[in-house]
């Protein structure tokens, strides 16, 4: 059985190598930021032979495609946050694995790439390419074995699944990241999902600054994370990226919320609303510019207090690192998302 998968991997990998990527035709790819583009061999875009490779894998082992690009995804974005901590293994996936689990703890060799003795030595490392070695830079290899370690909790199904992250996460947030992006995925069918769009429509009447840090009125010391932008009651407050709700409902300070994870690993966070729009719940699919709720004043007490101070929206982005979340300032990225509009309501 293990003999037939290598070969029938070494096959794909062959065929891979022969028509390269023209063999995947994903128009909306081209699209991606340039920081999602850029190889290092210059040509050859990322988005396009990770694809290949989830859905190749996909094949082999009957986990569909956007499960594995989730996982893929979810570990790329913990060595964006972490990059000393997690160095790049193979060329394009976001897999990391290190020595002592690749091998096997007890392995005496922890540079082991020999697949039988990985294996005795209960070391995750496999040969997924059918090279003979289990190769911790092979992307292949790399993305092969972590799938491997998931089906060991039982099938494809996606209660299988969550187990199977459960097992090799030990960390409910990994779990429930990997199911956000993996529905993500399922939903649009395609890897770059990285437009933006700026919160509130361009072209009507708001304003913000940058007011990083500044103290803040009620609740305490607590320093202001992120940027008002002062609009009129009713003025659409629109999701900035592709992503899930993952949260919805009143915060004290926040007043009617919404939080919305992306596939950066990113918590938006829009607050004070006077409501939210009728199709949002937790767990719903957004897109850049689509409708989630009001500009309002809510906030500063009870449930449904208002007018407590002039009506804006509060919007603030948060990085998870894995255990922790930051806040970072949000200013520039609206700078830009908002200098984008323009230029495309130009050129319409
Ligand atoms: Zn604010």
């Amino acid at each position: 059985m293990k003999q037939t998968f290598s070969i029938a991997l070494a096959t794909i990998v062959a065929s891979m190598l022969m028509t390269g990527q023209s063999s995947y035709a994903n128009p909306s790819i081209s699209k991606a930021e340039p920081a999602q583009t850029q190889s290092s061999s210059g040509d050859v875009d990322p988005l396009v032979s990770r694809q290949q490779l989830y859905d190749q894998l996909s094949d082999v082992t009957g986990i569909p495609w956007y499960r594995l690009a989730a996982v893929d995804q979810y570990e790329r974005t913990l060595s964006k946050a972490r990059p000393k901590a997690r160095p790049q293994l193979g060329s394009f996936v976001g897999i990391y694995i290190d020595e002592e689990q690749w091998a096997g703890a007890l392995n005496p060799d922890s540079s082991d790439n020999v697949p039988a003795s990985i294996q005795w030595f209960n070391g995750i490392g496999r040969d997924g390419d059918g090279d003979g070695f289990a190769n911790r830079s092979s992307d292949f290899d790399l993305l092969y074995s972590v799938a491997t370690r998931l089906l060991q909790h039982g099938g494809s199904t996606e209660d299988d699944f969550s187990i199977g992250l459960w097992e090799y996460y030990h960390n409910s947030r990994a779990v429930q990241r990997i199911q956000q992006f993996s529905s993500l995925y399922a939903t649009f069918g395609r890897l770059n999902l990285f437009d933006h769009a700026f919160p509130v429509p361009v072209g009507t009447n708001y304003s913000y600054k940058s007011t990083w840090g500044n103290a803040r009125g009620w609740g305490g010391r607590r320093t202001h994370e992120g940027t008002d932008i002062f609009a009129n009651y009713g003025i659409p407050v629109r999701s900035t990226c592709f992503g899930v709700v993952e949260v919805k409902g009143w915060n004290p300070y926040g007043g009617w919320r919404i939080g919305i994870r992306d596939l950066n690993n990113y918590y938006h966070y829009y607050a004070h609303l006077s409501g939210f729009d009728k199709t949002i719940g937790i767990g719903t699919i957004v897109k850049p510019g689509q409708t989630i709720g009001w500009v309002g004043s809510s906030g500063y007490g009870k449930p449904g207090t208002q007018g407590k101070f002039p009506p804006h929206l509060h919007y603030g982005v948060y990085r998870d690192r894995g255990l922790i979340e930051w806040a970072f300032d949000p200013y520039p990225l609206l700078r830009r998302w908002e200098q984008d509009e323009r230029r495309r309501l130009r050129a319409n």
